[in-house]
């Protein structure tokens, strides 16, 4: 028997106004893990009205109260990081070791943005007059409403609640179909904590039922989304229709160069990491490795061995390296790509669906790599989203840098060299959010801002010292004591 779940709204749990409901899935298994409301428009309404009046009172909350509240969130989730853990392997797939990590980006996030309760610092300048006060503060932006992917399901949630709710805004949350669990722990943790009603409200439901109604609803006032750049683009085109504000991370197609002078022992580990950890479905996954031509040959041999030995089952298994995929859909996705890189380059590992012994009870794909792809080939520029990796053959940096830069995408790259000159050239050309030196595409520390150029962002940055910027609006306040009136804007001299 599954476990009944709600939704969370003006402090109390819910059921969908219809009735109706979904399942989750445990992807090594098929096993169903909970029943979740379906909800639609009207439930969204509710909450968004619950959070519109918590507002009132949440934004005059200090500052430094607001983030206790986040920072003792993070002591729960610290005692409760072992079963998290587990609970988001059994529900998105991915192997302890990572479930941990997405766990523990929660911890770090909810101190660093509790930190910024006491921090939140304006500016403060001179004004042009005599006995006049100049200084511009941050200040809440209203409700935000925030939509996420399944990938990360712990993680990202924080990097947008914790600093949204920091900075004195209330929200609603829509998490992904796919790790509804994850996003009712985050949820019961907050209450936990302490927050008072109405400041953060869950909602279940699909993205036409729930977040395209959130994106168009007049009273949330920023919206901030992490998932596919088709999905995010259309958010986009409606919110700017409606003149709202903003916040987008979406897709990645995220490059690895390896150059002659690479150390590779190191470049076939990191590559390996980030090619196949969390079953490629990380938004800063390696799917592609420009290689130098001198090295190409030596470094697919490397790959596609320790690729075939990657031990593949359920995250749960302390054995196990590599996971299932998410969902069917994303199988069929990943079987596709395969088909068309047949035509594109010569396939040297994996290249099927797994269905060895317990295998077949899941979703799990073999551990994928084509070798001496075009730089334009469809599996090396588009976004696949499993464990699927292209090699692509390059005669320079200057070659591997222009292939990067033409990407769609532009969340993450790395370079391995030991040339000095080489790095620091690759660090200012490389036209990405993020750029690692010897080291793969993925490992984001909470404390840097993380997003992406081109097709995966719109010129924000989550986390970091950027965290707030999003979730704030600044206000200029001028302070005259000189008991006269002082114009500005028209010409004094
Ligand atoms: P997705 O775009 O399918 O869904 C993301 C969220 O949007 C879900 O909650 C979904 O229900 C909702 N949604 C769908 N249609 C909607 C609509 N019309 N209006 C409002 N909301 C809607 O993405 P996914 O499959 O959950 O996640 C995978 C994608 O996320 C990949 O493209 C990956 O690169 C990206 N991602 C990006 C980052 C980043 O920081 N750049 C991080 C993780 C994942």
């Amino acid at each position: 028997m599954s476990s009944l779940y709600q939704n969370f709204i003006g402090g109390r749990w819910v059921p969908a106004r219809s009735g109706r409901t979904f399942f989750n899935h445990n992807p090594a298994t098929g096993e169903i893990l909970g029943e979740y409301p379906a909800s639609s428009s009207e439930d969204l309404d509710e909450a968004v009205l619950a959070a519109a009046s918590a507002y009132r009172s949440w934004r005059l909350t200090p500052a430094p109260k607001r983030a206790e509240i986040v920072f003792r969130a993070g002591e729960i989730i610290r005692e409760r990081k072992e079963d998290l853990a587990r609970a988001m392997t059994r529900e998105m797939g991915k192997v302890l070791a990572e479930t941990r990590g997405d766990v523990q980006e929660g911890i770090d996030m909810a101190y660093l943005a509790g930190g910024e309760g006491r921090r939140m610092y304006g500016v403060t300048t001179p004004s042009e007059m005599p006995n006049k006060w100049a200084m511009s503060v941050r200040c809440p932006v209203g409700v935000a409403g925030v939509i996420t992917p399944w990938n990360f399901p712990f993680a990202i949630p924080s990097w947008k609640l914790m600093p949204a709710l920091v900075a004195g805004n209330t929200a609603v949350f829509k998490p992904a179909g796919d790790t509804p669990e994850m996003a009712w722990h985050f949820t019961r943790i907050f209450e936990e904590a302490g927050l008072p009603p109405g400041v953060l409200n869950l909602v279940f439901g699909s993205g036409a039922q729930v977040g395209q109604p959130m994106v168009e609803h007049p009273r949330v006032q920023v919206i901030s989304f992490t998932g596919s750049t088709e999905v995010g683009l259309g958010i986009n085109a409606t919110a700017g229709k409606l003149g709202k504000r903003v916040s987008l991370e979406m897709g990645g197609k995220n490059a690895v160069i390896v150059m002659d002078d690479a150390q590779l022992d190191l470049a076939v580990e990191a590559i390996l990491w980030s090619a196949y950890g969390t079953t490629g479905q990380r938004c800063t996954a390696c799917s592609r490795v420009m290689v130098h031509a001198q090295v190409h040959d030596e470094l697919a041999r490397r790959l596609a061995e320790r690729a075939r030995a990657l031990k593949l089952g359920d995250g749960l298994e302390p054995e196990t390296q590599m996971g299932p995929l998410v969902n069917e859909s994303q199988v069929k996705t990943v079987e596709k790509y395969v088909a068309i890189g047949r035509n594109e380059g010569q396939l040297v590992a994996g290249g099927a669906r797994a269905t060895d012994g317990a295998l077949a009870r899941g979703h799990f794909f073999q551990p994928t790599l084509f070798a001496d792809v075009k730089s334009t080939a469809r599996v090396a520029t588009e976004e696949i989203f499993g464990p699927v990796l292209a090699l692509v053959k390059i005669q320079s940096l200057e070659e591997a840098v222009a292939i990067n830069n033409a990407s769609a995408y532009g969340l993450s790259s790395s370079i391995f060299t030991q040339d000095v000159n080489r790095a620091f050239a690759a660090m200012r050309d490389l036209d990405t959010g993020i750029v690692y030196v010897n080291h793969g595409t993925t490992g984001a520390e909470t404390h840097l801002p993380f997003g992406g150029t081109r097709g995966t962002g719109n010129g924000h940055r989550e986390a970091g010292h950027t965290m707030l910027d999003p979730f704030t609006e600044w206000k200029s306040v001028y302070v005259d004591f000189s008991g006269r009136l002082q114009r500005a804007q028209i010409d004094n001299n």
